[in-house]
Order: C-alpha cells, then structure tokens, then sequence
C-alpha cells in the first residue's frame, strides 16, 4: 500500500496543465533578458512551442476520451474512462481491469504492453 495508481486520462491532462504553465514561465523569465534579443527571442519561442505543445496534448485526450470505455467503478459507484487493459478509477484512484485473466492480480502498468513473444513460447 502507499503508492497511489492514478487514472491514466488524467495523468495526461496534468501533464497538459503543467506545460502551460512551464510555457507561461519560460516566456515570463525572457523578460529578464531584455538585452539580448536573441535569448529573449529564444525564451518566447521556448515557452510559446510548449504552449502549443500542451494545446495539442489536450487535443489528442480530447480524441482519446471519445474512444476509452466507461465502466462503473466498484469502489466508488461513479463512472469513470478506461485508457488501456488495465487503468485507475479517476474518481478513488481504484485499479481496475477489462481482463477477465488479471482479475484479482496486483496492479501492474505492464499489463498495458502485452508481451506477444511471450504468450507465443
Ligand atoms: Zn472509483
């Protein structure tokens, strides 16, 4: 116990949220470099590409939340976005799994990659 799985969606837009801010940063500290138009040029480009960065992060969850599942969390009784076999509840951080054949094992991102080679020998 102690580690917390968090829903992978929302790692995503954390990370989304992040970037903006690290953009908004980045541009604010080029301000300091008034003097040199190059390092300030460098700053503003910097922070703006991680701007659009996140913009597109954003875009492509918003694609991705179109296509995960919704299932009933168990623990908490709300719904919640599956990315991937096995995933975290958004709501109460809950593992949670779509295969039958992992039901009851410890969570485990792996699942998420299938080892073909593996399953075959
Ligand atoms: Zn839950």
């Amino acid at each position: 116990m102690g580690i917390k799985y968090s829903n992978k969606i929302n790692k995503i837009r954390t990370f989304a949220l992040m970037l903006i801010f690290a953009g908004i940063i980045i541009m604010y500290l080029g301000l300091f470099f008034q003097t040199s138009a190059i390092l300030m040029t460098l700053f503003m480009l910097l922070g703006f590409l991680s701007i659009i960065a996140s913009t597109v992060i954003y875009f492509w969850i918003g694609m991705l939340s179109s296509k995960t599942i919704q299932v009933l969390c168990p623990g908490c009784g709300k719904y919640t976005k599956m990315l991937g076999r096995v995933d975290a509840c958004m709501h109460c951080s809950e593992p949670l799994t779509l295969d039958k054949s992992l039901e009851g094992k410890e969570f485990d991102e792996k699942y998420n990659h299938k080892n073909e080679n593996k399953l075959k020998g």
